[in-house]
């Protein structure tokens, strides 16, 4: 038996899972539970979880990689790569070159994810073996002309029950014997990011069922007989700040919009500018609570600087302030890919 498990210093993580010493192939399941803040472990009750914990190995500090958005961490989980590298700098992204732009509707172009190489194409290039996905991001797009042998195209309307039943299937699918497979579920994000990260009262009942599907999952693999031929990790991408109406930096209130383009939103925004030097001077004193740094002189240890995607100027709010355009754009609304402020 064999177990490991993650726990994220922002996020949550962890994992278990075990192969048998005469199993042909080591196997694994990744899993991610987008935005499982690293404290929700020690703040409310999670039977399953330890349990699970409790058959394996807890991670206890993974530092997520900068910026902590969803798409980016999911697509340095599967290549190992910072996000300068693997080339998913961002939730909302544009190019320059090519005139194409990304966000979570625009995604399945292969020309965002072609800069590095997931998992699971690499997995699929050792001879018999090959990978599956139920949802993981990326993992519905021909990267490098190829998908998982088993993947479903993503649809946030499917349940966690529906992407277990396909998983478990393909797991125990035997031509081709699939060695490497990733499954994702939106939650907690989605309601952290509805009610706030600690907002106790609404989190606890989503924390409960993300602690009853992981019961679920443990269940199904060992009905299946997979418990004991698979190792299984289980992990996040990110962590959450709660944020306020009192903690807003209004960017109108230090620079006209039209003098720059907004790429990607709050905690970290990204600026296009029409000129560099003018807007970079315009917002450099617009708020004590935000960094401003042109692309050149973003510090090295973000490992977020060599990518042409990367946009000239990008702003850095401090944990819990939100940067906005005006007022009313100030609202939190969750989805399950990211943050957004409602218009
Ligand atoms: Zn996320």
């Amino acid at each position: 038996m064999h177990l490991i498990l993650g726990f994220f210093f922002y996020g949550i993580i962890c994992c278990s899972g075990s192969h048998s010493a005469y199993a042909p192939m080591p196997r694994l399941l990744l899993v991610s539970f987008d935005g499982f803040r690293a404290d929700y472990l020690k703040k409310y009750e999670f039977p399953h979880l330890q349990n699970f914990i409790k058959d394996g190995v807890l991670v206890e500090d993974i530092t997520n990689a900068f910026i902590t958005k969803t798409f980016p961490n999911h697509y340095s989980i599967v290549t190992g790569l910072y996000e300068e590298s693997h080339g998913i700098v961002a939730n909302e992204m544009f190019d320059a070159a090519t005139n194409k732009t990304f966000s979570q509707f625009n995604d399945k172009d292969p020309f965002w994810w072609n800069e590095a190489v997931p998992i699971w194409v690499t997995n699929q290039l050792q001879e018999n073996r090959t990978s599956a996905s139920a949802m993981w991001p990326g993992s519905d797009v021909k990267i490098h002309n190829t998908t998982p042998h088993f993947f479903m195209k993503y649809d946030s309307a499917i349940g966690f029950n529906e992407r277990v039943k396909n998983i478990i299937a393909w797991l125990n699918s035997s031509n081709p014997l699939v060695s490497f497979a990733t499954l994702y579920w939106e939650e907690p994000d989605a309601s952290g990011h509805k009610y706030g990260p600690e907002d106790t009262k609404n989190m606890v009942g989503v924390l409960k069922e993300v602690d009853n599907l992981i019961g679920l999952l443990v269940e199904k693999l060992k009905a299946s007989k997979l418990w004991e031929e698979i190792n299984v990790i289980i992990t996040s991408d990110h962590g959450m700040a709660q944020c306020s109406p009192d903690r807003l930096i209004k960017l109108d209130d230090c620079i006209d919009r039209n003098s720059y383009t907004l790429v990607d939103k709050s905690p970290v925004a990204a600026i296009l500018p029409k000129n560099e030097t003018y807007v970079y001077n315009m917002l450099k004193n617009c708020s004590t609570y935000m960094k401003i740094y042109l692309k050149e002189e973003i510090p090295d240890h973000y490992h977020y600087h060599h990518n042409e995607r990367i946009q000239p100027i990008i702003l850095v709010a401090d944990e819990g302030w939100t940067i906005v355009q005006n007022e009313s754009l100030s609202r939190c609304k969750c989805i399950p890919f990211g943050c957004f402020l409602l218009a």
